[in-house]
């Protein structure tokens, strides 16, 4: 089984934290979205011996897309690829793009989950990421959205400047009010060369505060597993049923085909990415060559990558899985490092899985590079 994921990389305008890649010009958007459908059909044969589980349109903001144009890439899936029946199909949207029209339409299509990008409820945070929509649009689509929709996720994101634990936990509060089944839920970060970095760095925005941050996690936590969630992956909560099968794939390890600019996949040994730039997209593509760099993983590189997402997740990271894959000096690496952590409570042992505890979660990633194994 395994994933295929879809970057369309076009947004209405730049948030100012946002260091994805998209373009704010719909100039090429015809173009792009051919050579998207062009490179499904050159890529088909790396999944000739898999079925697909789940098609994710990310980005970007795939929300730009027409109904029509979507349909129009999921047949060039269907058309190359063996999808098996009750396949995840998502469609990362942002509020501004769901009117009741545009909802009634995706409901109708093959496009069974919706992904929304809500980040706050709060018009100054929204007005301080520079979103393309306000409040009261947020509220008006999910409110249409979950009439038409029962796997419906948003995004929220915590430790904004200036917001307080009050207005998080009223954030979190009216997320749950629409009755979604999942949330993913990011800390605000400074990314190199974004209008954020150097808002902050002219003194106009403040800093994000690491504190804050910590804070409104652990408020996120709370409030969530009250609510009946599951926290099954850090930035991830879902009720049991609706965990995000393409999200858990990537954990999982499974295979996933990255098509579009920028896009990243993963065969289990090598890990590739597309090039950045839609022009020079379009143009290999359309010369039927593929615009990648591929990176042949090490051992270690695929152990510590293990390691990674195995914290980030509720499953922890399998040492049964550890010594089959890797080998005995793997896991005894693992224990020897792992045992500070342990001594600190931040990790523990639970039926033969390394796993985080409540104190440690925040801090999995900095917690996995210690367990790493260096070349
Ligand atoms: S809509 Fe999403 S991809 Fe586009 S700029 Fe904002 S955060 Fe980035």
């Amino acid at each position: 089984m395994s994933g295929i994921y879809i970057h369309i990389p076009f947004c209405k305008q730049a948030c100012h934290y946002c260091d994805f890649h998209f373009s704010t010009s719909m100039k090429k958007k015809d173009q792009l979205i051919s050579a998207l459908a062009k490179e499904l059909e050159l890529r088909k044969d790396e999944f000739k011996n898999t079925t697909v589980e789940t098609i994710y349109f990310g980005g970007g903001t795939p929300s730009v897309l027409s109904t029509a144009e979507l349909q129009y890439l999921i047949d060039a899936v269907y058309l190359n690829y063996k999808v098996i029946d009750d396949s995840e199909i998502t469609l990362e949207a942002n509020p501004d793009d769901l009117n009741e029209d545009v909802i009634m339409a995706l409901a109708k299509s093959p496009i069974n989950r919706l992904s929304i990008g809500i980040q706050s409820f709060f018009e100054k945070d929204l007005i301080l990421m520079n979103r393309a929509h306000n409040a009261e649009e947020a509220k008006l689509c999910l409110q249409l959205a979950t009439q038409y929709f029962d796997n419906i996720s948003l995004d929220l994101i915590y430790g904004i400047p200036n917001s307080t634990n009050a207005e998080w936990l009223e954030n979190i509060q009216t997320a749950l009010s629409f009755g979604v089944p999942h949330i993913s839920s990011y800390a605000l970060t400074v990314e190199p060369k974004t209008a954020l970095a150097s808002f902050i760095a002219k003194g106009v925005i403040d800093n994000v505060d690491d504190d804050l941050a910590h804070e409104q996690f652990h408020i996120l936590i709370e409030a969530l597993a009250q609510a009946g969630f599951d926290h099954y992956e850090l930035s991830n909560f879902g009720k049991k049923g609706f965990y995000s099968k393409n999200n858990s794939a990537y954990w999982l390890g499974k295979p996933y085909l990255g098509i579009g600019p920028s896009a990243h996949s993963f065969n289990g040994n090598e890990r590739a990415w597309n090039v950045k730039n839609n022009t020079i997209y379009i143009t290999k593509i359309n010369q039927e060559q593929l615009p990648l760099e591929v990176e042949v993983l090490s051992l270690n590189d695929k152990y510590n990558e293990f390691v990674m997402t195995g914290l980030r997740t509720i499953w922890g990271v399998s040492l049964t899985a550890v010594e089959k894959q890797f080998g005995k000096p793997f896991l005894e690496y693992l224990l020897q490092q792992a045992n500070q952590y342990v001594n600190k409570q931040m990790l523990y042992i639970e039926d033969n899985n390394l796993k985080t505890t409540k104190t440690g979660k925040f801090l999995s990633d900095g917690i996995a590079s210690d367990l790493f194994m260096l070349n």
